[in-house]
């Protein structure tokens, strides 16, 4: 079943499969130069589809050493085999397949499939990395009953794992021993997960709401014993948070997490048996900072809610994966809404999706959140997948309110556990718990594109009523059908001129026509009106209104999220003012309001670090970039970077008082002491935008004596945009004390890759020679290269496009070993045609360059080709 290099998979070309596999017997005998993998499996016939006469199974980079069937080895002339499938020219209805491969985990640097990481073995299998592990019908509406029997060398890999329940283990002659564990729940091959390594186990233990005791085991390498509790306790809180939100418990007697130092993504949800990137498992107040901890808290409590929405109830096929990943994100943010606070969860989340999936959404790899083709699935593990995915989630739970969408889920989960279905199975389940009609929901799912929605207000004095007109928009894709209106909820308030909530004010509207009106009664006086509170669809709301009304929204609106969002719009519209005088030529002048705002946030008691902290934050240079329609990174920077020092300026002295009053505390991570950090980081970031000595000396002394590495770090992130001994100084000591800690290093990489100092190219390119430095692992590449490229818009952009062609070559390198990352980061350039002409002009010339070279990856290649097209 070789798909040639390049062919293009299309949605609507879905067939169910030939054959189905009730059972998977796996043995391995590992070793790290060549594993030799035997599979036993029960195939039959698929009795719902039209027979064929042969079988014909995935497979890539495996090496077949046998084949038979029911026992009877296979002439040569009754099958073909490659690196790429097997496939037998004639099988019985059903019967026992048998195969014997060999793999070489040592020098399988994509990370896809069996691999070493630091001495161990470890999977990734989802997408489709099961197929370089054996011969298999890889794809996930092929669900079978597993049994793994794992034989390694005693001395160096004591702990061996997979998914489900150990049932039996021994000796072997020389020092050789083995363990079988046995899943009793049905699973694509995406699922299978095998761990074998020199570990140690972190234990802890969960009592179901039905009583069962399931054993919660962490393992990690021995010198990070000391940082497993966090991801302990998010674990624990995760699966009481599923049970009382939801009803849900776990199934399992063990639950496993494994963190592992070389990996593609974040982490993975394999039945019983999650593999960690191991940023998302460690972490104490020395080493992880508190954005760290809630990250891990988050991704814990993500891989654990996929066992319901993802491996009890899974994918049809991959086209569906926001099926899974759009509901577990949701369901991830609604967790840690409940465990951290939900504004601040819901302004991370929004700006999240702002600066990643908006801009996706306005380039040339806009694909809906249900893609209708693909080259490579590892390209749309992407942001519109999962993070406007949850976003669509969202959409029901603010229709039928948290009751309703809690009926909606339990429904669909029950009515489809064990089988892998599609997004209007979903669709169809709200639905039907609900007695809705969501025929107009599936727009969603299958438009690319940011909608626009335009909001006019008007008030009639005489009849005391509001009317607000909604209208929606959105981009005409290429080759694609013009879009029709989606169903849009947008929730309002009337607030009145004194800044209170009119009351009954707060309702959704539900947009479904291209333009609508809306009346509210009984308002005696001109109301303003906060419209898109919560953030209640992905959208970009476009409303007329004056900076005096944005203040006063921000002051006054009820909704926290709203009040931050109004402050967002103010800073930007200033900010893309400042952008078209810097590029006049016009002397700069900040408008007073801004720093009227800013000091009643910072002044305002009431108001706890965190969200004062996120207040104080002035829109990135990557959203307002993209406001503009030929991007000029350098005015943007120019016009951001007079604004933080005109701020830090007028309001010096409130900055020193509020980093002074925040100063002291201890490392510990409650909501108390990260809420202080939190301030008092942001206060030290504009004080040190002012490079005065006064203000160095503080950040330096801060640096010197920080025990945690949240102050640690804010420190070294105010010194490191300056160029200055100091600076170097920091790089220097932050080196010597932490080149041992690889999570930690990765943190020293990404400032300086992000920094904003003049020289940042030269430290960029110095550190891709650094000793530290290697592309092998994807922490490490990602933490120069993608911080650099994605996060560092003027050193990126510098107008030679020297940095062009050093990320270009960079990418070039990394390819050869792993494509998945490269074609990570060759997305940087996906925007050229928003850029000026110039700089456009070099970022093609380098996607060319790229596209050019014939060794590529079919990853890489899809990427850049689309780009190049635009
Ligand atoms: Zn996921």
């Amino acid at each position: 079943m070789s798909e040639g290099q390049n062919s293009r998979i299309h949605r609507k070309d879905y067939a169910a499969p030939q054959h189905l596999v009730d059972s998977v017997d796996l043995v391995f005998q590992l070793d790290p130069a060549e594993t030799v993998v035997h599979a036993t499996m029960r195939v039959r016939r698929n009795p719902s589809v039209e027979p064929t006469e042969g079988l014909a199974l995935h497979g890539d980079e495996l090496e077949l050493r046998a084949v038979s069937v029911d026992g009877i080895a296979l002439a040569e002339d009754e099958f073909e085999a490659d690196s790429e499938g097997l496939r037998i020219h004639r099988v019985p209805d059903a019967f026992e397949l048998r195969t014997e491969v060999a793999i070489s985990p040592e020098r399988n640097t994509k990370l896809m499939g069996l691999y070493t990481s630091s001495g161990a073995f470890c999977t990734q299998c989802e997408a489709e990395g099961f197929r370089r592990i054996t011969y298999a019908l890889d794809r996930p509406d092929v669900m079978s009953r597993y049994t793994t029997r794992i034989e390694a060398d005693k001395a160096n890999y004591p702990v061996l794992l997979s998914n489900g329940n150990r049932v039996g283990e021994g000796e072997l002659p020389d020092g050789r021993h083995w363990v079988k564990w046995e899943d009793p729940f049905r699973k694509p091959g995406y699922l299978f997960a095998l761990v074998a390594g020199d570990l140690v186990c972190h234990r802890g233990a969960f009592t179901t709401a039905s009583g069962r005791a399931v054993d919660l085991e962490i393992w990690v390498e021995s010198e990070n014993a000391d940082k497993c509790e966090h991801a302990l306790a998010s674990l624990q809180a995760a699966m009481r948070w599923d049970e009382e939100t939801y009803g849900l418990e776990y199934d399992l007697d063990v639950y496993m997490i494994v963190a592992v130092n070389d990996f593609n993504m974040g982490a993975m949800e394999n039945k019983g048996l999650n593999i960690f990137n191991s940023k998302f498992v460690l972490a104490k107040p020395s080493t992880a900072t508190d954005d760290d901890y809630e990250g891990i808290e988050s991704v814990v409590a993500h891989e654990y809610f996929h066992n319901w929405t993802g491996n009890r109830v899974t994918c049809r096929d991959w086209f569906q994966l926001t099926l899974k990943e759009g509901l577990t994100v949701f369901r991830d943010q609604e967790f840690s809404a409940d465990m951290i606070s939900p504004a601040v969860q819901r302004i991370k989340d929004v700006t999240r999706l702002r600066t990643a999936q908006f801009a996706e959404d306005a380039g040339p790899l806009a694909h809906p959140i249900r893609p209708e083709s693909y080259i490579e699935m590892n390209n749309f593990y992407t942001a519109t997948v999962y993070e406007k995915g949850a976003e669509v989630v969202r959409i029901y739970q603010t229709l039928f309110g948290k009751d309703g969408f809690r009926k909606g889920l339990r429904h669909y989960l029950e009515s489809h556990d064990g089988s892998a279905v599609t997004c209007d199975d979903f669709r169809e389940s709200m639905a039907e718990a609900n007695g809705a009609d969501l025929t107009q929901l599936e727009r969603w799912y299958a438009q690319a594109g940011t909608p626009t929605v335009r909001a006019r207000g008007t008030w009639d004095a005489e009849a005391s009523r509001y009317s607000l007109t909604l209208s929606q928009s959105q981009r005409v894709m290429p080759k694609q059908a013009a879009p029709l209106p989606l169903p849009i909820p947008v929730r309002v308030g009337l607030l009145s001129p004194g800044g209170s909530e009119i009351p009954g004010s707060a309702r959704t509207l539900e947009l479904t026509a291209e333009e609508q009106s809306f009346s509210f009664e009984g308002v005696g006086e001109r109301p303003i009106a906060s419209i898109g509170r919560g953030f209640s669809a992905p959208i970009r709301l476009e409303v007329e209104r004056g900076l005096d009304e944005l203040a006063f929204l921000m002051a006054h609106d009820t909704d926290a999220f709203s009040r931050w969002e109004s402050g967002q719009e103010l800073a930007k519209r200033v900010l893309l003012g400042l952008v078209n005088e810097v590029q006049a030529g016009r002397p700069l002048q900040l408008e007073p309001l801004l720093v009227d705002a800013f000091a009643k946030v910072l002044r305002d008691a009431s108001l706890d670090g965190s969200i004062k902290s996120l207040t104080l934050k002035l829109p990135s240079e990557e959203l307002l970039s993209q406001e503009l329609s030929a991007v000029d990174p350098d005015a943007v920077h120019a016009a951001r970077s007079f604004v933080v020092r005109e701020l830090a300026l007028a309001l010096r002295s409130d900055w020193r008082e509020t980093y002074d009053r925040h100063a002291a505390g201890s490392d510990a991570v409650t909501k108390p002491e990260v809420d202080r950090r939190r301030i008092k980081s942001r206060a030290l970031w504009y004080l040190v935008a002012l490079e005065e000595p006064e203000t160095i000396a503080l950040a330096t002394q801060q640096f010197g004596a920080a025990t945690g590495m949240t102050d640690y770090e804010a420190a070294f992130l105010g010194l490191v945009d300056l160029v200055c001994p100091e600076t170097d100084a920091a790089i220097a000591s932050f080196h010597a004390r932490w080149k041992n800690e690889p999570l930690v290093l990765d943190k020293w990489f990404r400032m300086q890759a992000m920094s904003s100092a003049s020289n940042v190219f030269d430290r960029v390119v110095a550190l891709a020679e650094h000793p530290d430095f290697t592309l092998a692992n994807p922490n490490r590449a990602r933490s120069l290269l993608y911080a650099f490229a994605a996060g560092n818009p003027v050193g990126f952009h510098r107008p030679d496009g020297a940095a062009y062609r050093f990320v270009a070559d960079q990418i070039l390198e990394l390819d050869r070993i792993n494509p998945q990352v490269a074609s990570r980061i060759v997305s940087s350039f996906n925007q050229w045609k928003r850029y000026e002409p110039r700089r456009g002009a070099l970022m093609r010339a380098e996607l060319e360059r790229i596209a050019s070279t014939l060794s590529i990856s079919k990853d890489v290649r899809e990427i850049v080709e689309r780009a190049i097209q635009g």
